[in-house]
């Protein structure tokens, strides 16, 4: 099934059943206490925590999904990406858990086709309710596990909370051990998160948040990975496979000159590949969406999407811009689903080039002194590279610490981080106090960029007081 019946199936089968079908909300948030959008629950907060009163009890949305904290697993899993569009379905104090269940279930296994067997299904250690309802929907027990924290549910303050149950599908022994989705996570694939908002935290004196009883009013906040289902019903090992990122995959084999290795083989090579095809579409997303490349903040999700993109790229042997050619296929595949990419189309190739020519004089530069230093620690048979050395290419080079890290681990070796950020605060310290002298080079990618955003508006994030935990990871 291709993605775009896939997405239709969905909407129709809630849209059908009394959803209102509401737009995905852009990756910038209203919501200043986050970063990215990253759930499809974003955008309907204010309802579930009594703020607002939505027009309508039931809500369907397909949500643009930015989660950074999923940066490293990255070709390293086959279900992982940092963008990804998430389809639910909603009640705001409407319906409850049993027709919840009861709506998954009918859609995966008659809208979607999915063996009724190869289901697997967990729900919270506390929730005897949820797990009657899926025994009586016909799930043997033997594929109902229970678990702790992975199945709770809560936004990290005062506020709605309560138990999730998920489904799992079982891609069986090629993909990992036997056992059910508490062991073998790539195995038994989450596709769909599925939370019953039943309970209500306070906040105590302590700073915790005990739960203080039951919400009068009980709602369905549901998540269902478009990227993972069409990875299952496509019959691909993983989400760089499907359709949403074949074309890209494909775009990036020519410029690499070589064949993306097959199912089960293929070692770093392979990981290169499935960053830089996977990464050209959070690229062009978050671009579309207003984010521009800046040194905090989201625009510093961007840069490092961008710059791991194109080292990733030069690992593969491919020594032409690589960010302009990808993104250009991500817009070609998805500019129909998605227009804001077809529309931002000159801007996305405008900003991607700037920061490529820019990050590739970096990179020839710290690629050097990086190697040297590696070298330099293998001889005296050190375990990691010093933090005076991750700060020097960050500060010279304008390398990123992640980067370091990276390459630094692919040799085998730590970097020193807590050295590397005692240095850092000394630096922002002196910055602070004396004034922030520019090189050459930063003034004149800042005069770039500040001409890209006045023509094309800007963003400013303001939640720097309340991050979330996507925030946390940068
Ligand atoms: P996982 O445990 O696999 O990391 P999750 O529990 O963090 O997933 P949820 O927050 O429950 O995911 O999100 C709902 C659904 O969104 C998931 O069941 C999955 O189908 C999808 N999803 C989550 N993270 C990703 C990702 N990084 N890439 C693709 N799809 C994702
Ligand atoms: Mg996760
Ligand atoms: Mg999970
Ligand atoms: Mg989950």
């Amino acid at each position: 099934m291709r993605s775009t019946q896939i997405r239709s199936t969905f909407l129709d089968f809630f849209t059908s059943r009394g959803h209102r079908h509401v737009p995905s909300s852009p990756l910038i948030p209203s919501d200043p206490t986050l970063l990215l959008a990253n759930a499809g629950m974003n955008q309907f907060k204010p309802y579930f925590l009594g703020e607002v009163t939505p027009e309508y009890p039931r809500a369907t949305t397909i949500q643009k999904c930015a989660r950074t904290s999923d940066i490293d697993n990255v070709g390293r899993t086959n279900r992982h990406a940092t963008f990804f569009e998430m389809m639910g379905n909603f009640s705001f104090g409407d319906y409850f858990k049993a027709d919840a269940i009861a709506y998954a279930w009918e859609l995966l296994t008659q809208g979607y086709n999915l063996e009724k067997d190869r289901l697997w299904i967990t729900v919270h250690q506390d929730d005897d309710e949820a797990e009657q309802l899926w025994r009586k929907i016909g799930v043997p027990a033997e594929r109902i596990q229970r678990l702790g924290a992975d199945n709770f549910w809560d936004m990290g303050v005062p506020g709605p909370c309560g138990p999730s149950s998920e489904l799992n599908y079982d891609r069986g022994p090629a993909f990992g051990r036997e056992g059910g989705p508490a062991v073998d996570g790539e195995r038994y694939v989450e596709i769909w998160n599925l939370v019953f908002m039943q309970s209500m935290r306070g906040e105590d004196d302590d700073g915790t948040f005990p739960i203080l009883g039951d919400l009068a009013q009980q709602s369905i906040d549901t998540g269902l990975g478009l990227d993972r289902l069409a990875a299952i019903l496509q019959g691909v090992e993983n989400v760089c496979s499907t359709d949403l990122l074949l074309p890209t995959l494909t775009t990036v084999q020519e410029l690499a000159g070589r064949d993306y290795p097959g199912s089960g083989s293929g070692g770093e090579e392979k990981v290169s590949f499935q960053v830089v095809s996977e990464h050209a579409r959070s690229i062009a997303y978050l671009i579309a969406d207003g984010v521009l490349p800046a040194k905090d903040g989201r625009g510093y999700v961007l840069r490092r999407l961008m710059r791991r993109a194109i080292r990733h790229a030069r690992m593969l042997g491919i020594d032409q811009p690589v960010l302009a050619p990808a993104t250009a296929s991500v817009i070609a595949n998805l500019g129909d689903v998605w227009p804001e990419l077809a529309d931002q189309a000159s801007l996305i190739e405008q900003v991607v080039t700037v920061e490529e020519e820019s990050f590739t004089r970096t990179l020839t530069q710290g690629t050097r002194l990086l190697n040297a230093a590696i070298t330099r620690s293998r001889s005296s048979r050190s375990t990691a590279l010093t933090g005076d050395t991750a700060f020097e290419l960050h500060d010279t080079y304008g390398f990123p610490v992640e980067l370091t890290i990276e390459a630094a681990r692919d040799a085998g070796l730590a970097v020193d981080e807590d050295r590397f950020t005692a240095l850092l605060a000394e630096q922002q310290k002196r910055a602070k106090a004396g004034g922030k002298a520019k090189t050459a080079e930063a003034l004149r990618h800042q005069d770039a960029y500040r001409e890209l955003s006045s023509r094309h508006g800007r963003t400013d994030f303001t939640g720097y007081d309340r991050l979330d935990t996507e925030a946390t990871v940068l």
